[in-house]
């Protein structure tokens, strides 16, 4: 049996134009576990393109051999609209620049319709509990569905969550600006999610049972925890294992990162049963596991030029100089350095790509251990 391609339309688009998102199909439908792999729906994170392509190769194989236990969708490129967006020859990826926001934000929230579907219907038996709550889940999109699509945005939200939304596993394939290799996932799921960790090589894995910001991946992981905690007499288990995959940073595009990072998920894949075969002993894991509002998002003050005196995985100490914030407009240079001070003992985890900043733009992330006050029960992304 061949691999399947499906080239889904969007609708909404102005007259003479028109994109399309590709959705690789692997498996026989319906089978278990599903597996859900997107790139790049922050569209100039080009690092997660170049994995999809590897993936893809490796899928392409296993199907041919007949080696896809499960179900597996790989989007290659999940922002078809991003993707095109060109201001004076710069790509920009993030936001939508009809007014959409970020793509990476505001997703819909399923939990309360999912939970009036199944209130009262719920069993002792955790399987029945799942197929009841995907059907649900199902449901739920297909009202949104049911709407008139009045813009691209929206019907490119509905294609890729239609895939997604009754999936075990969602791995949404994102990078930082300059970073190491990190991960976030519910505090839930991190048991599940520490194979992916350790065979993807994360410097960091940072757990928050709901970041703020409606991210593509809590969309589909924090329904079945909120749905656990609203009805505690049935047992509802974690049903789908999502996580935002941090691919370095926006430079660190290649086939020498590409291919052992898609030759990871592949055996994360092979790990959880999707894909058959043997993917040999688990790597040691190269961090533990923190608190996403244990994390320093450190901004700048002020707008000015940045020098960092510290490297990606160095350690630091709370108080240590991160990053110099210059002005090259002060009237004294030897009084045009401003000092940016880590907020907790840490692992320097990201720096700004771009080394002008504005102000209140994050130039650097500090993963310490100890949840920050500021930080607690606080938005926790950066927009
Ligand atoms: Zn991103």
């Amino acid at each position: 049996m061949a691999r399947q391609i499906d080239r889904i339309s969007l609708q909404g688009s102005t007259p003479g134009t028109h994109r399309e998102v590709v959705i690789r199909r692997y498996g026989k439908a319906q089978a278990r576990p599903k597996v859900y792999v997107q790139a790049s729906l922050h569209a100039d994170e080009t690092p997660a393109l170049l994995v999809a392509h590897h993936l893809a190769r490796l899928l392409d194989a296993a199907q041919a051999a007949g080696a896809i236990a499960g179900e597996v969708v790989l989007v290659p490129y999940a922002n078809p609209i991003g993707l095109n967006q060109y201001v004076n020859a710069e790509q920009l990826g993030r936001y939508e620049l009809r007014g959409g926001g970020n793509f990476n934000r505001n997703w819909p929230d399923f939990f309360p319709t999912v939970a009036e579907a199944v209130d009262g219907k719920l069993t002792d038996s955790p399987a029945e509990n799942v197929a009841l709550i995907r059907a649900a889940l199902r449901e739920a999109l297909a009202t949104i569905a049911a709407q008139p699509v009045h813009n691209e945005l929206l019907s490119l939200r509905l294609a890729l969550a239609r895939e997604a939304v009754d999936a075990d596993m969602v791995l949404d394939l994102h990078c930082d600006e300059e970073a190491l290799m990190y991960l976030f996932v519910t505090p839930a799921h991190w048991p599940q999610a520490q194979g992916l960790a350790a065979d993807l090589g994360c410097h960091a894995v940072m757990l928050a049972e709901q970041s703020g910001g409606a991210s593509f991946d809590e969309a589909y992981s924090t329904p079945w925890l909120r749905l656990a905690a609203r009805f505690p007499d049935h047992p509802i288990p974690a049903a789908c294992l999502a996580g935002t995959v941090e691919l370095r940073g926006m430079a660190d595009v290649g086939d020498t990162f590409a291919e052992p990072d898609a030759a990871a998920l592949f055996r994360t894949l092979q790990r959880h049963g999707a894909i058959a075969g043997d993917p040999g002993p688990l790597p040691k894991p190269l961090c533990e596991a923190t608190r996403l509002d244990a994390c320093d998002s450190i901004k700048a003050p002020a707008a000015g030029v940045l020098s960092y005196p510290v490297e990606l995985g160095d350690k630091v100490r709370k108080g240590d100089v991160i990053a110099w914030l210059i002005d090259p407009a002060a009237d004294d240079p030897t009084a045009a350095r401003q000092p940016i001070r880590a907020g907790t003992d840490g692992l320097v985890l990201s720096r700004r790509l771009h080394k002008f900043a504005l102000p209140g733009v994050t130039i650097a992330k500090v993963v310490g251990k100890e949840t920050l006050p500021e930080r607690e029960g606080a938005y926790l992304l950066d927009d």
